[in-house]
């Protein structure tokens, strides 16, 4: 095997250079045009939801998503450790401070009883709680029913990062559609790309025209240009609007691929002591957007450094979970409540290679290989 093996790289070909030059026909190069409408419009349809607002970024729907929500300087943004920086990074943007949460064991998300003790601890501080912005790990959906229970019981809105799920659901709800507002991704390496981009879902309509209005730098509806409140180019491009529509004709697809991935993980590990599918065993609602494993090494007689090393050598990437943000340098003096959990999961998960773009032949390969390094260590 020659080609290096990454975790998620993009799954394009075909049908996508056909919507891609499709679009540029079209003569919509500029920013907006029918593509970004459709595209809008489908992915509300899919997600079940009023309003979809196409951006140039996962991290700048947050940005708009808190900002249209009312967030600002002197607010506090409760949101989880276990995450990639973009979600508190999209916080400090808006003047507010992250204050972070410690998560679940089995699945990494938010843990609603750290939720409700924060919130308890910060209502009698004086200090405004702007946000509560839970995070779908991995592609599994938090618990939004317990989450928005607690955020309503405390008149707290709700801003769901659903960069990692989209396609995903919680109890039959699909993802993207809990919560006053979610933010999805479309990065390079998320379950659907559009290179790079993103989208704020919403049944608010408020929210969503304050949302347009700020991604097309604030401009007023006058002829010469007038504006009254800072903006933001936050749009998404016409052309990546149409590699987006492909991406998402063929969704259901892609998931079916990380599934089977998955499952083919789950059927290796099955018989070996130590080593568990990370996120649990129900998994019928997640996109699989990656797959980790967590490991046990006083049972496993190997650890995860090991298992990296062997499959490095081989150009087989494989990753840790996101370094809990708590634990970041930048982030060091923001509160945070901890039980010990999302810092376990960074020390003991490793992500094996997930994407759809896989071939028959890169599967059986990394397979062959992880079969060949248990063997060896058995
Ligand atoms: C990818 C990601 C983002 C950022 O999305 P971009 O489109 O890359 O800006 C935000 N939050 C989480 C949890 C992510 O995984």
């Amino acid at each position: 095997m020659t080609n290096r093996i990454y975790i998620s790289s993009p799954d394009v070909g075909d049908l996508e250079e056909k919507y891609v030059m499709a679009a540029m026909r079209s003569g919509w190069i500029a920013p907006l045009g029918p593509d970004v409408d459709a595209f809008e419009l489908e992915l509300a349809a899919c997600v079940g939801v009023k309003h979809a607002v196409a951006l140039s970024s996962g991290t700048a729907a947050l940005h708009l998503g808190l900002l249209g929500l009312g967030v600002g300087p002197g607010d506090v943004v409760l949101t989880a450790t276990m995450t990639f920086a973009a979600t508190a990074n999209a916080i400090v943007y808006t003047g507010a401070a992250p204050s972070f949460i410690d998560c679940e064991l089995e699945t990494g998300n938010m843990d609603p009883t750290l939720l409700r003790q924060s919130l308890e601890r910060l209502s009698g501080s004086g200090q405004k709680i702007g946000a509560i912005v839970p995070v779908d790990l991995l592609g599994k959906a938090a618990n939004y029913t317990e989450i928005c229970a607690i955020a309503a019981e405390y008149g707290v809105p709700v801003l769901v990062d659903a960069a990692e799920s989209f396609g995903a659901k919680h109890r039959g709800r699909p993802a993207g559609s809990g919560g006053r507002a979610s933010a999805t991704s479309f990065n390079g390496n998320k379950i659907m790309t559009t290179s790079v981009g993103g989208m704020l879902l919403t049944d608010d309509a408020g929210l969503a025209a304050h949302t347009r209005y700020l991604a097309g730098q604030a401009r007023q509806p006058v002829a010469h240009y007038e504006h009254v409140d800072i903006g933001y180019n936050y749009g998404m491009s016409n052309l990546l609007a149409g590699l987006g529509r492909a991406q998402f004709s063929r969704l259901d697809e892609m998931i079916r691929r990380r599934r089977a991935m998955r499952d083919r993980y789950r059927q290796l590990f099955l018989g070996v002591d130590g080593v568990e599918i990370f996120g649990g065993v129900d998994d019928h609602e997640d996109n699989c957007w990656l797959t980790a494993i967590v490991i046990d090494s006083a049972r496993t007689g190997w650890s995860r450094s090991d298992l990296g090393a062997f499959l490095r050598a081989d150009e087989i990437e494989t990753r840790p979970l996101w370094k809990p943000m708590h634990l970041q340098p930048v982030f060091a003096s923001a509160p945070a409540l901890t039980n010990g959990n999302a810092e376990r999961l960074f020390q003991t998960c490793l992500i094996l290679p997930s994407g759809s773009a896989l071939s028959q032949a890169e599967i059986a390969w990394v397979i062959g290989r992880l079969t060949t390094f248990l063997s060896r260590a058995s």
